[in-house]
């Protein structure tokens, strides 16, 4: 979707000033500039955007701000915290209940996705251990019950509707009491839509609202309908006051930001992004996370603090992990680090964490998740041995691979397009590490002569010109990342302290690097603090 496109001009925007060499307020306004015009490029909503412009300048008190390496964790904490404020209603989403009836009303207009949704999240709660039903209110659209009917069969979800009866506000109110009585959990109650915003829709909708009473009312959006969601959602939350919002069709093209801006004009939370038409293409939706995954940070907090809760098999995450510090990362190495992964136990925990694998398994849970992960492993091996071992760059090269591939592996072209795109991701970051492990070198070799003092303090310049994400408060970087390391070498704990004048292994120099990234090291004394990013 767009919104990757959004990230990366941020991101580029952020890092090319941390980078440059004079970091003035001019540079600050430029990159502000660049971020605002690619917020607006997406849909967000103008007065949101100048809104965000104005709360990033006032964050970053540039006359105030002391040194240089302050500023930039100044900056890199206040377009994350802005970004993440844009998405963040503060209300807190319903969440239905054991042990009581939960009523779900979906909302929208014709074509904005209730119906598949709708089954999307039963089948959500369902494999989470809700009883789970579905009903129809749509009498208006021919075939409406059809739709929702066969998908309730396919995900093995009750479900309720008529023929013959017109009145969506009966149906309701009967499939409800129905499901009411046999002592359902959630039930899920699918309405009719219009074209558009319609009197009559608004009035069908009041009165289902009123035979159901929800507990929740979700309203979903189009993402495709761009700035016109604001207005939309407007119009909706006035008649039906709906707690929650699904964002659907965000894999494709759309811009996505307009729906996005739709949580600050209704002050209502998403709850849920539809990536797809599939009945497990449903990705749970959380500002932070969201953010960080838009930055393509993944969610490396908690990562780590997964890896240390299930780091008893050490050896093998360590191996998953190997060739990432190596700064080379084949295809192979792809395979290896899946494969481990799915040794790593609860796939729901790690979704989100790991950038570039957060796409492949984030909303899905355990079970899905690792179907998903099963099928990559069917891409893998449908590869030759040359395709394994490269770098990936012959995909592009000769795009009839994939073709073959996914035929061969019984998977779409898409699937093998995505497991492709991760790889660039994964090998992207191993570069980066690997580039920082070879800095680090050479500053150790510094460090072997001359005033200690001195050394330490080039290096640390050394380390900071490196513009790596940066352990800024709440922002996981390089901090986090070097602790994650840390702890998949097996030695989590161990403070790194400053090296040696022997050779440096990788543990000491990942604590190094997350200690003076995150803050904590810093000094010239014999305790460089170990890996922290927040
Ligand atoms: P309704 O009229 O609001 O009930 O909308 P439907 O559920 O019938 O969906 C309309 C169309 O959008 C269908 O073709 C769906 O397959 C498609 N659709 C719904 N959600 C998504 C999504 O997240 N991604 C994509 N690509 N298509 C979706
Ligand atoms: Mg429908």
């Amino acid at each position: 979707m767009v919104l990757q496109d959004l990230g990366r001009r941020i991101n580029a925007a952020v890092s090319d000033l941390t980078r440059s060499a004079n970091l003035d307020e001019k540079a600050f306004d430029e990159m502000l500039k660049e971020i605002c015009a690619a917020l607006l490029s997406a849909d967000v909503n103008v007065r949101l955007v100048q809104n965000l412009r104005k709360s990033i300048k006032n964050s970053v008190n540039f006359a105030s701000a002391p040194a240089a390496v302050n500023k930039k964790r100044l900056i890199q904490k206040a377009v994350f915290d802005e970004l993440v404020a844009l998405v963040n209603p503060h209300a807190d989403p319903f969440r239905p209940k054991k042990g009581r009836v939960n009523v779900i009303m979906f909302v929208g207009l014709q074509g904005a996705g209730k119906t598949t949704t709708c089954t999307k999240l039963a089948r959500h709660y369902q494999t989470r251990g809700f009883k789970t039903a579905l009903v129809c209110a749509d009498t208006f659209r021919a075939g409406a019950f059809d739709q929702l009917k066969q998908n309730a069969i396919k995900a093995k979800i009750p479900y309720y509707g008529s023929l013959t009866q017109t009145d969506p506000v009966v149906v309701a109110a009967e499939g409800v009491a129905q499901f009411k009585k046999e002592r359902f959990d959630v039930i899920i109650v699918d309405t009719s839509g219009r074209h558009k915003q319609e009197e009559d829709l608004f009035e069908e909708m009041t009165q289902i609202q009123n035979a159901v009473t929800p507990d929740q009312t979700i309203l979903v959006l189009d993402s495709t309908i761009g700035q016109a969601a604001e207005a939309q959602s407007s119009a909706f939350k006035a008649t039906a006051d709906f707690g929650a919002i699904i964002i659907t069709k965000t894999d494709g093209h759309a811009a996505g930001g307009g729906a996005i801006s739709a949580v600050a004009a209704t002050h209502t939370p998403i709850i849920f992004l539809g990536t797809g038409e599939h009945m497990l293409d449903l990705e749970r939706f959380e500002p932070k996370a969201f953010v960080q995954k838009l930055l393509g940070m993944g969610d490396m907090a908690g990562l780590v603090e997964h890896v240390q809760a299930v780091t008893k098999d050490s050896a093998g995450a360590k191996e998953a992990y190997k060739h990432i510090t190596a700064g080379l990362y084949t295809v192979r190495d792809f395979r290896e680090n899946i494969t481990s992964i799915m040794k790593m136990g609860p796939l729901s925990k790690l979704s989100g964490m790991i950038p570039g694998l957060s796409n492949i398994t984030a909303g899905l849970d355990d079970e899905d998740g690792t179907m998903k992960l099963r099928r990559m492993i069917y891409i893998f091996d449908s590869m030759t041995a040359a395709e394994l071992d490269s770098d990936g760059k012959m995909f592009i090269d000769q795009p009839s691979r994939i073709v073959r591939i996914a035929c061969g592996s019984g998977t779409t072209v898409r699937e093998v397009e995505d497991l492709l795109s991760q790889h660039r991701m994964m090998s992207g970051m191993a570069k980066k590490v690997g580039g920082q492990r070879k800095q680090m070198q050479r500053a150790q070799n510094m460090l072997k002569g001359g005033n200690k003092d001195q050394q330490m303090a080039a290096m640390q310049k050394r380390m900071q010109s490196m513009g790596g994400a940066g352990g800024a408060g709440g922002m996981p970087g390089m901090g986090d990342m070097a602790k994650m390391m840390q702890m998949l070498q097996g030695q989590g704990g161990a403070g790194g302290g400053i090296p040696g004048m022997g050779g440096m292994d990788l543990q000491s120099m990942m604590s190094q690097m997350g200690g003076l990234m995150g803050g904590g090291g810093g000094g010239g004394g014999g305790s460089g603090g170990k890996g922290r990013g927040r």
